[in-house]
């Protein structure tokens, strides 16, 4: 790279993580570039976490229309008019994407719009013209997978599931993560017929197996049909609608929509990586070392290219202390990887932070004790429709040091942010015993629970 480079820190996409790493040298004075392709703000604010919320907002409106009589309402839900919502949800989205223009603006971070990818002498060009930075940082986050198999690209993945004008009235849901759960508890909630198709035994099967049973019994009990062993081989369009054809010779049709929900992949195609000697492994995935660095002195990556912990929050933190270390004299700062809280929102939510019991049982065996606990929430002593509420604590050795938390239940999105912190400074059972409870509520629970577990 040239002796006089004419940015500190160049920054190859304009989403969660990138923006953050930018404007966070910039304001310990760096002159800071980045380059985007696409909206700003990239997947969680465009077609992720932010219009994900919103339409889990409206099925959360939906469900307590639904719960309403139970506490004296004369209400009755008479329709939803989804266009209208997407209308505001996209209005919405159109103002966060110009307020974060302004963001970079208000630093002097320079904004260059287009597809950036590394030229022969280490630069990155852009637009045809190229640039020098002393540092590089690469945050092009990913995409959905859609399956390798034909008729696949009959079906949409949640970046066409935020451009949908209308509800499909019969939705096919392939996949069992996040995305699956999450979207097709919105489907169901505002009026749709859903069905999951999943690859193995059930949905989310990373996670503690109190929360999956417990989330999918009620997504049944909610009409939702989960079919298991289900892998994909081909889709094709019937007279009926649209047919999934399964490996084992099952054929699941009669749907007005499909959704892969799968995975996703990193964007890294066209960024140009062997030109500069970047490693990738198998499936295009950057990796990078404790302090962000990818093999290349010099090339940094954050975030979802990483393959690392896909989640917003976690791209914003390792950008953040990138640009603490390399221009906020922070040698020291880096993103610890462990005991990150993460909550899916499901119907009803879930909120999980550090080991599930089964890799807590393989990392520690018998030193661990288990506490739980399983109950209705009060709020539906009075509704017809009742949804069930579960909290687990995992603790290791014999001061009871807690290393797994697990909710699932309404309100377990807004409950975990709290104990998590707990959980990180080291907290124990005898912690959570000796603070006073919260009454009446459903995180309490998890400080007046009984046990070990036999
Ligand atoms: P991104 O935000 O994807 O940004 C990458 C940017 O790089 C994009 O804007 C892209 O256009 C740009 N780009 C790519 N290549 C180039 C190039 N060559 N030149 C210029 N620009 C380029 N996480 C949560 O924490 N909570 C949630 O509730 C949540 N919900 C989600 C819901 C859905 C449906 C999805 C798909 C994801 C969700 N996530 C959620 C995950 C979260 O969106 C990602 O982890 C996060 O956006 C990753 O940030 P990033 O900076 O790594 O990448
Ligand atoms: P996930 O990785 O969460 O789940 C995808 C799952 O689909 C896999 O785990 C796998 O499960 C299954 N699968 C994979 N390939 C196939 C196939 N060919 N056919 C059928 N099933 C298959 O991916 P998502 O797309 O749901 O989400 C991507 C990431 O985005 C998440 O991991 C999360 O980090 C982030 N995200 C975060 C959210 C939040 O914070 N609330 C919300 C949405 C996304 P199995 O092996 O069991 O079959």
């Amino acid at each position: 790279m040239s002796d006089n480079p004419e940015f500190d820190l160049f920054v190859i996409g304009g989403g969660s993580g990138g923006l953050a790493a930018a404007q966070r040298a910039a304001d310990y004075g760096a002159r800071a570039a980045v380059a985007e392709l696409g909206a700003l703000g990239g997947t969680c604010v465009n077609v992720g976490c932010v219009p994900k919320k919103l339409m889990w907002n409206a099925a959360g409106i939906a469900q307590a229309i639904a719960d309403a009589p139970g506490y004296g309402f004369s209400v009755g839900l008479e329709g939803h008019d989804w266009g209208a919502l997407k209308k505001r949800r996209d209005a919405y989205i159109e103002r966060l994407n110009g307020i974060y223009a302004g963001n970079l603006d208000k630093r002097d971070v320079t904004l260059l719009r287009g597809r950036a990818s590394f030229d022969a002498e280490g630069g990155v060009e852009v637009d045809g013209r190229s640039y020098v930075a002393k540092h590089v940082i690469i945050a092009t986050g990913g995409r959905p997978i859609v399956p390798d198999i034909e008729g696949a690209e009959l079906g949409i993945t949640s970046d066409e599931f935020f451009a949908l004008d209308a509800r499909p009235a019969r939705v096919l849901v392939v996949g069992s993560g996040y995305v699956a759960v999450e979207i097709g508890g919105v489907f169901r909630a505002l009026g749709s017929e859903v069905t999951i198709a999943v690859r193995h035994d059930g949905v989310l099967r990373d996670f503690d197996p109190m929360l999956r049973e417990t989330l999918m019994d009620q997504m049944r009990r909610d009409g939702i049909g989960i079919e298991t062993g289900a892998v994909p081989a081909a889709v094709c369009r019937k007279d009926d609608g649209l047919e999934l054809l399964t490996v084992d010779g099952r054929r699941f049709g009669g749907f007005d929509a499909l959704l892969w929900a799968v995975g996703r992949l990193p964007n890294v195609a066209e960024l140009g990586l062997e030109r500069v000697g970047v490693r990738t492994d198998e499936f295009g995935f950057i990796p990078v070392d404790e302090w962000q660095a990818t093999n290349v002195e010099g090339i940094h990556a954050i975030g979802d290219v990483t393959g690392r912990v896909a989640l917003t929050p976690v791209a914003i933190a390792a950008g953040r202390r990138l640009a603490d270390r390399l221009f906020g004299g922070m040698k020291d700062r880096r993103l610890d990887y462990d005991c990150i809280p993460t909550v899916i929102f499901s119907h009803p939510p879930i909120g999980t932070v550090g080991l599930s019991e089964p890799e807590a049982h393989a990392l520690h065996g018998d030193a661990l004790r288990v506490f739980e606990g399983r109950f209705t929430p009060m709020y539906h002593a009075l509704t017809e429709h009742k949804v069930p509420a579960a909290v687990k604590l995992i603790t290791v050795g014999d001061d009871e040091r807690i290393v797994g938390c697990h909710v699932i239940g309404h309100g377990a999105d807004e409950m975990l942010q709290g104990f998590a912190v707990a959980i990180r400074m080291g907290a124990t059972k005898r912690d959570f015993d000796d603070t006073v409870a919260i009454h009446p509520t459903t995180a309490e629970e998890l400080v007046t629970l009984r046990g070990p577990r036999s």
